[in-house]
């Protein structure tokens, strides 16, 4: 006999972002636990608002060393050798310039050039000096800021899916504001995946370019479409190239990571933005962990190999390559 069973939405508004959390069974206590997780990660990592460890660490750039507690330690650890990367598109110490520009927030405007290339050498990485023994992180240049939020919602994804496993919950769906984090599958009889729509850039909130089928994966996408303005026929969005200073610009949409982990998938589609469609596919062929889907914007939708999930087209408007 086949029953469809029911699903018990909870929603909060964190991080800036409606947080949508779906379980299988009527449990509020699990939700507010969730919700009071991201609400303490949050207050750990935020560059927004006073007080959080990190604003304590960028507050004392060019002074001395700021102890931090050891996951917020490990997170900028990571975050540092993924921005010392080769040609990586990825620095988190690109605070002074996404602060200088505010993009999407109240009073964005395009920095006259001289204050961009001002602000460029505040955001060298080298230059932030992290001690182990003492869990410690040095800002050595004064001005200078660190700036997680390309990764912050992934690593809190991964605790919340942690979390989730430990309170005993094997199949989810929670929505971190573009990190979406697919537990399990649903545990109907017909539906064996989970269905993630791939949102259709500048369009309707609810349009949906086509259908990623996952089961037990983190999907995130990052787009032009999230945070921008508009200045005289021009785009500028929230991802700046660490090079130029500029919103990265190439023929990308948006880029979708589908991973294990959360934190790989925010890493990988700043890394991937970055590197545009060509090189990302080469760079994935040796990467069957981590696959990706561009959307172009000639409107290709570009898929990597089809390994761990499936994707169906539901756009006309848009062309599978
Ligand atoms: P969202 O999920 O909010 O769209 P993303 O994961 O795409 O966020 O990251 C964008 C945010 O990361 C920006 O708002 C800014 O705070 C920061 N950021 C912008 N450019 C870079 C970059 N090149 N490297 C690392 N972080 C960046
Ligand atoms: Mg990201």
């Amino acid at each position: 006999m086949s029953s469809v069973e029911r699903v018990y939405s909870y929603s909060a508004v964190l991080m800036g972002s409606p947080i949508l959390l779906k379980l299988f069974e009527d449990n509020s206590s699990v939700a507010k636990a969730v919700f009071r997780l991201i609400k303490q990660l949050e207050d750990l990592l935020t560059v927004n608002r006073e007080p959080s460890q990190l604003m304590t660490v960028n507050h004392a750039a060019g002074k001395h060393p700021v102890v931090v507690s050891q996951p917020v330690f490990e997170l900028i650890q990571k975050a540092k050798s993924v921005s010392l990367l080769e040609n990586s598109s990825f620095n988190f110490t690109i605070g002074p310039l996404v602060k200088r520009w505010k993009i999407g927030f109240h009073g964005d405007s395009v920095p006259p050039q001289t204050d961009i290339q001002n602000l460029l050498p505040l955001t060298n990485p080298e230059n932030v000096e992290l001690d182990p023994q003492t869990c410690s992180v040095f800002l050595t240049q004064p001005g200078m800021e660190i700036d997680l939020g390309a990764i912050a919602k992934g690593y809190i994804a991964d605790r919340v899916r942690d979390l989730l496993h430990q309170l005993g919950i094997q199949n989810a769906l929670i929505n971190l504001g573009g990190n979406v984090l697919a537990l399990g599958a649903p545990p109907h009889s017909t539906q064996k995946a989970w269905g993630i729509g791939l949102k259709k850039p500048f369009a309707d909130p609810d349009a949906l370019i086509g259908i990623m089928e996952v089961n037990n994966k983190s999907v995130v996408t990052s787009g032009i479409y999230e945070r921008y303005f508009e200045k005289d026929g021009k785009i500028y969005h929230h991802i700046l190239d660490p090079k130029t200073g500029y919103p990265l610009d190439n023929e990308l949409l948006s880029v979708t990571v589908i991973s294990d982990q959360s934190i790989d998938g925010d890493i990988y589609t700043t890394l991937l933005y970055g590197m545009g469609v060509e090189n990302s596919l080469a760079y994935l062929a040796d990467k069957p962990e981590i696959e990706a889907i561009f959307v172009t914007k000639s409107h290709q939708v570009i898929c990597s190999s089809e390994r761990q999930y499936r994707f169906t087209l539901q756009d006309s408007d848009f062309h599978l390559a």
